[in-house]
């Protein structure tokens, strides 16, 4: 081989890398095709960017559900999500389990001017402060406790079932308390949106066992992505064209982990993140879902997947240049 040729190489090696960078780039800021505009009969699903938690608000023209809020300290924004939303009425709180990164920022809600008529709980006993402190401000409400099964209608075309736990709870150890996060699904017509908490492993496979209809058009992942939940088997099941991780930016988990990323890619899923894109809403009239905001999808090649490839071709093309210059 000329050095000419080993030069070109070393020349197209680098272009190829940037090409590659720039295609990254540009793929992320692909906007998703809104092709239907929402009308008054529409359900919007918020999910509110409360850094390394989850808080997600279902909107309907009748009843509005609020599923956990967030670590304590995001409460005020919680709040103030609702506040622009003129929401002062929540038919049914969900707290999925005691974890305070769900549950802390109920307590901003619980303590407002907010109505909240009914609590759902998985009445696990769990002893640290802030659920503590959320248990105390529970009891001046009405209280019911999950049980697979239980069916809430929102609206005419609109209802939740309880998907997880099962009562008395499977999982009792105390640092079972992810596995008996309370699951519903969302149905609005034709449209469904799966919500996992942070349930795991052993409560997908409980819930596969159950023979539930899990598919979803939309999947909150389990546990802000992490590679113990969205298991193979459950992850073919529900069958998502989209899913949401809700996670902090630079979580001390490092959510949402990679091989759940690459789970949900395999499958051709559209993956969001609260991490990414800050909070995402999706809209659906019961026939489609849509995301108005045109959120950016998590890409395929993550920029620290990419770094070190391009180090790596641009590596070995200095070799071969190298080498070339000696022969
Ligand atoms: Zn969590």
């Amino acid at each position: 081989m000329s050095r000419k040729i080993a030069g070109f190489l070393v020349v197209l090696v680098v272009a190829v890398s940037i090409g590659l960078l720039l295609a990254q780039s540009l793929c992320g800021k692909i906007a998703f095709v809104v092709t239907a505009s929402e009308d008054s009969s529409s359900v919007t699903v918020h999910f509110i960017d409360v850094g390394q938690g989850d808080s997600i608000l279902i909107d309907t023209p009748n009843r509005d559900v609020l599923i956990d809020g967030g670590p304590e300290a995001e409460g005020p924004r919680v709040l103030n999500y609702l506040g622009s939303l003129s929401i002062t009425r929540i038919h049914l709180m969900v707290a999925t389990h005691p974890h305070k990164d769900h549950i802390g920022g109920l307590i901003d809600v619980l303590s407002s001017v907010t109505n909240v008529d009914e609590i759902l709980i998985n009445n696990q006993t769990y002893t640290n402060k802030t659920y503590t402190n959320f248990m105390n401000l529970v009891k001046s409400h009405s209280v019911t406790v999950a049980q697979r099964g239980q069916t809430f209608i929102l609206t005419e075309t609109a209802n939740l079932t309880v998907f997880n736990p099962v009562q008395p709870l499977e999982f009792l150890s105390v640092n079972d308390a992810n596995k008996n996060s309370v699951v519903v699904k969302l149905q609005v017509g034709n449209t469904s949106f799966l919500f996992t908490g942070d349930a795991e492993a052993d409560a997908e496979q409980s819930m596969l066992e159950a023979g539930l209809d899990l598919q979803s058009g939309v999947l909150k992942v389990g546990h802000h992505g992490s590679r113990n939940a969205t298991t193979q088997l459950f992850l073919d099941d529900v069958a998502p064209s989209h899913a949401i991780i809700s996670a902090g930016e630079g979580n001390p988990y490092g959510h949402p982990h990679e091989e759940t990323i690459q789970r949900l890619l395999a499958k051709g899923v559209t993956i969001y993140g609260t991490f990414h894109s800050g909070t995402i809403i999706a809209s659906t009239d019961g026939t489609a879902i849509i995301f108005p905001d045109s959120p950016q999808p998590i890409p395929e090649f993550q920029t620290n997947m990419l770094l070190p490839i391009i180090m790596t071709a641009t590596l070995l093309g200095l070799i071969l240049y190298r080498r070339q210059l000696r022969a």
